[in-house]
């Protein structure tokens, strides 16, 4: 048997702190007006009230 199911879940949900919008619903980034690329982490800007929000993933280059 193969472990490729467990290695696809989704990740968990990310809503801004501030206005709970959600930004990052486990599978696509949505809401967010720019993302930027932090050395070890990146952030989406949200769409309603302009806040930074840590995403939880990382850029390869
Ligand atoms: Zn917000």
């Amino acid at each position: 048997m193969t472990n490729v199911a467990q290695l696809q879940q989704p990740r968990p949900e990310v809503a801004c702190q501030k206005c709970e919008n959600t930004v990052f619903d486990g599978l696509v980034i949505k809401q967010v007006t720019v993302i930027r690329l932090l050395p070890h982490a990146a952030q989406g800007k949200c769409k309603r009230c302009k806040t930074w929000v840590d995403l939880p993933m990382q850029y390869k280059t």
